[in-house]
Order: C-alpha cells, then structure tokens, then sequence
C-alpha cells in the first residue's frame, strides 16, 4: 500500500511540475528547465564541484597537486568536503528564502546541484547538521534537514535527521576568528545512536559553509561514536577570506 501511495504522490508531483512552469531559483523568471537559472542569474553562480583539493575541496595554490599541503600536513576529520556553489550574492539568496521559508523547491534545486558531489562507498547515511531545539522551535524546521532529505530521495539513500543533536545553543560565529569559532562550538553536539553510525560513512549536509568549524565539532562527535569515515557536502561556501568576519 506505501508504494502505490508513493506513486499516487509521485504522479500528483510531477503533475504539478508540469502545470506550473519552472522558475529560475535565483529571480523568478520563467526558464526552460526545472532547477536551471536564467542567463542572468548563471553568470553570477561560481559553480565549485568537484575542483579543489580533493580532501578539503579548497582551491590549490599551483606547487600542490590533488591534495593541499594543509591537508597532506594533517588529515581533517571531514575526510572529503564538497559544495556546490561559491558563496555570494545569489547562493546567499537561496540559503536565506530557503532558512525563513520553508521553500521546497529550494530544497529541491539545492539538493540537483548537490547530489553529483556525493559519493555513495558503502553504507551511506546523510546527516544534516543539527540547530538547537529552541532555533527548531522558533523556526519550525531544519533547512539542512530539508536539504538532507530531498538528497536522500534523489540518491536512494538513507539520512537520518535525529542521530545528531546539538546540545548546547550557540552564538552566531560571524565575526569570530576561527580559533574562537572552533572554542565556541567545541562540544555541541552528541550522537544519540552510536550504533546507527558506527562503522558508517556519514556525509554531512550543511546549506552555508564557512570556516567549517562547526562540522569539524560535528564530525568529532560522529567519530567518537563509531562512524567509519565523515564527509560534508554543502550548497553554498565561502572561498574568500574577506567574506569570513561578516
Ligand atoms: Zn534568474
Ligand atoms: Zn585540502
């Protein structure tokens, strides 16, 4: 019966897909394609993929081959960190309808540009990192959970919202050094399941990449449980330093 339910829902979806025409996500204009942009709005997105260091993702200074020299120095506890967009005005744009709206589509056209940069090695679960119980309250949902979920159906592949939890609220990080964002978020979030992650590859979903320092507490947590290996993959990520203190 949950199949033919699904398939009801599927066809009443893609009726909807039909009658309505796609919209470029970053100004509303009609387009030709579900989740492209317009001419206008293309030229401003910085697509990332799969370029960069192929351990942290950053861009490589021209001596360094596949992996950075930070990297090669020390192994981050994400072992591969991916985003699809560079941040800037218009992924900024998606992140921000997406967070104070609730926007499916958004989720959805997010979760296309996402989808390419995950690598499915053995059990995969997708994990989005966590907000605090009183931000859910106020808010009422989770973006990188909307995001985590539209990856999963795209992917056929698990995630699981709940097995991270942030325990303690933080404050916002814009404008703290990396040093104090990494102090800030130390010990935030907890596993609820070790045996739901132990020995798996738990990709992180996040929609808004900085410094990364609050996936490096979450990737801690995953480890300490047991996880095999931790990934991260993001819509958007900051790659100028200048856009970190804002
Ligand atoms: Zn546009
Ligand atoms: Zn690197």
């Amino acid at each position: 019966m949950g199949s033919v339910a699904a398939f009801i829902r599927h066809c009443a979806r893609s009726a909807l897909d039909f009658a309505l025409p796609p919209r470029c996500a970053g100004c509303g204009t009609i387009v030709d394609n579900v989740h492209s942009f317009c001419p206008d709005c293309w030229t401003q997105i910085d697509f990332l993929g799969e370029s960069g260091c192929d351990c942290c993702g950053m861009p490589l200074q021209a001596t360094e081959q596949k992996t950075c020299g930070r990297c090669l120095a020390q192994p981050p506890r994400i072992a591969r960190t991916r985003a699809a967009v560079a941040y800037g005005d218009l992924s900024r744009g998606l992140a921000i309808r997406l967070k104070y709206g609730r926007k499916v589509a958004i989720a959805r056209t997010m979760a296309h540009y996402m989808a390419p940069l995950v690598r499915r090695d053995g059990e995969t679960i997708l994990v989005p990192v966590p907000l605090h119980r009183s931000r859910l309250w106020s808010r009422g949902f989770n973006q990188s959970a909307l995001v985590a979920r539209e990856l999963a159906r795209r992917l056929k592949v698990g995630a699981d919202p709940l097995v991270l939890r942030r325990t303690r609220r933080t404050p916002p990080l814009k404008g703290m050094t990396a040093l104090q964002r990494r102090k800030t978020v130390a010990g935030a979030f907890q596993v609820t399941d070790k045996a739901a992650v132990a020995g798996k590859t738990i990709v992180l979903v996040d929609d808004v990449l900085t410094t990364g320092s609050t996936a490096e507490a979450c990737a801690r947590a995953l480890k300490r449980a047991g996880a095999a290996r931790v990934e991260l993959v993001s819509w958007a990520r900051v790659v100028k330093p200048s856009q970190l203190m804002r």
